[in-house]
């Protein structure tokens, strides 16, 4: 390699790096964008006081739902600082199922959710929730399943035949599949019991798998629980 061979390498890895600075830097700027809209105060309620309030705005839902009105623009200006959920919630993302209506109504900036078809906690998943009690303090988790669950169908289907689904949708009907398993030929309705089951299962891989979140739990700052809702009645049933 000749000197001016030498010098252009130099240059371009002077260069790699500069670049590669500057992209941290974003990374880095990225990551605290959050941190400063997380400069409100987190929550004081307990978990305990979270999952009461819940259960509450359930009640609300189902019995009084003229009641679930909400000032949004004045809440928008409240909230566009920064943000303290109290309560995150793992939803499907069945169109019948918005968390923020079944539980009474609630504005913007109350609960932290993340949802897909069948409430599973993948990687991406898992990141949020951490995000969301670690980060920006919120006291409970609640994964919620939902009656006549059209991802918990599909998994009960694979596991019956062996059907094969088309595309992302078969892999993502994977991760319900133990539960489906698990459930198969026990009494009482098959769907019924793999929704609960299913609910149950991401739950717990939510408590073993992010250290993060057990750690929180162990310090008694964040409760994980689990439900089912009913299509039919409204009705969130707690379970675990
Ligand atoms: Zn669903």
């Amino acid at each position: 390699m000749c000197q001016s061979c030498i010098d252009q390498a130099r240059r371009q890895f002077m260069l790699r790096s500069a670049a590669g600075i500057a992209a941290g830097a974003l990374v880095l700027s990225g990551l605290d964008r959050p941190a400063r809209a997380a400069s409100v105060p987190p929550t004081s309620l307990t978990p305990d006081e979270a999952l009461a309030k819940l259960k509450e705005g359930n009640e609300r839902f189902v019995k009084s739902p003229e009641l679930c009105a909400l000032d949004l623009t004045k809440r928008r200006e409240e909230v566009a600082k920064g943000q303290a959920p109290w309560a995150t919630v793992l939803a499907c993302a069945d169109s019948r199922v918005p968390p923020e209506l079944i539980f009474g109504g609630l504005n913007l900036g109350e609960l932290f959710v993340c949802r897909n078809a069948g409430n599973t906690a993948d990687t991406d998943v898992l990141g949020t929730i951490e995000y969301g009690s670690e980060h920006l303090g919120s006291p409970l988790i609640v994964v919620i399943g939902h009656s006549n669950c059209g991802a918990v169908k599909a998994a009960c289907e694979v596991a019956k035949t062996g059907a094969a689904l088309p595309g992302h949708i078969g892999l993502m009907v994977d991760a319900i599949l133990p539960a489906a398993k698990a459930e198969m030929g026990k009494e009482g309705d098959f769907v019924a019991n793999v929704v609960r089951e299913n609910a149950r299962r991401t739950a717990a891989k939510i408590g073993e798998q992010s250290k993060i979140v057990s750690h929180l739990v162990h310090q008694k700052k964040v409760r994980i629980a689990y439900a089912v809702y009913d299509l039919d009645s409204g009705k969130v049933e707690f379970i675990g």
